[in-house]
């Protein structure tokens, strides 16, 4: 596989296109490359840092599920990460909340945490600040915030934008990406999501100490990997958030 100079250089040349300068690596991870964020172009590198690592700079691994679950599905889930200790962030949609009404009191007592992933997974890019806005409002009336009140824009940095963050300031949110982005909802096998955590791809960077693990509740496969994603983290080194 491509060494990891090759994807630093490889992001290097995608964001000079954009016209942004590779953000600094904390120190334990110098020899790993961030994702870039498409259309930030005026957000400072500091400002990207945190949008990558959900406005947190320690070591530990953060893993986050987005959209939504069936019932079976998320107790499964949140059974596995109780038996580990395991504090992820779920990033399920207003609507999927509204569907699911015992959710929100599922995830809090099992010690797990929600932040917004918009009301009905609409693209924000094509949307004006007020609708975005309005759509983290009535988001905001399903389930209760996390604080600070962390918003992952549905449809990943390329539906990101300078526009997009301002809405998201404005409506008091943080908006939240990813470091590895596992694309476990494209039917991949456990051993390939495990395999994109542990080395990366040509799409994404591998996990580094501080990263967040895209993950979503609707993957075919995401449960079964979750095992070896675990195992993956022990190998490097790596630790996760723990439930309080
Ligand atoms: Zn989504």
């Amino acid at each position: 596989m491509p060494g990891l100079k090759f994807f630093r250089s490889i992001l290097a040349g995608a964001l000079a296109a954009v016209g942004l300068a590779l953000a600094p690596a904390p120190a334990q991870a110098a020899d790993n490359p961030m994702p870039p964020l498409p259309g930030a172009s005026s957000i400072t590198a500091a400002e990207q840092y945190n949008i990558l690592h959900l406005y947190y700079t320690g070591p530990k691994v953060r893993l986050t599920f987005d959209d939504c679950a069936t019932q079976a599905r998320l107790t499964a889930m949140v059974n596995w990460l109780k038996a580990y200790n395991v504090q992820a962030v779920f990033f399920f949609t207003g609507q999927c909340m509204l569907a699911h009404p015992t959710y929100t009191s599922q995830l809090v007592q099992a010690g797990q945490l929600m932040a917004n992933h918009s009301y009905d997974h609409g693209d924000y890019s094509r949307m004006t600040a007020a609708r975005i806005i309005d759509e983290v409002r009535r988001f905001g009336s399903v389930i209760p915030s996390t604080t600070p009140k962390l918003c992952r824009p549905p449809y990943g940095a390329g539906a990101f934008s300078v526009g997009v963050y301002n809405a998201l300031a404005r409506a008091g949110c943080r908006p939240a990406f990813w470091t590895v982005d596992t694309r476990d909802w494209d039917g991949s096998s456990a051993a390939t999501i495990i395999g994109r955590v542990k080395y990366g791809d040509a799409t994404t960077p591998r996990v580094y100490p501080g990263g967040v693990i895209l993950l979503h509740g609707t993957g075919p496969h995401t449960l079964e990997a979750l095992p070896g994603i675990r195992q993956a983290l022990i190998d490097r080194g790596y630790a996760t958030f723990h439930i309080r």
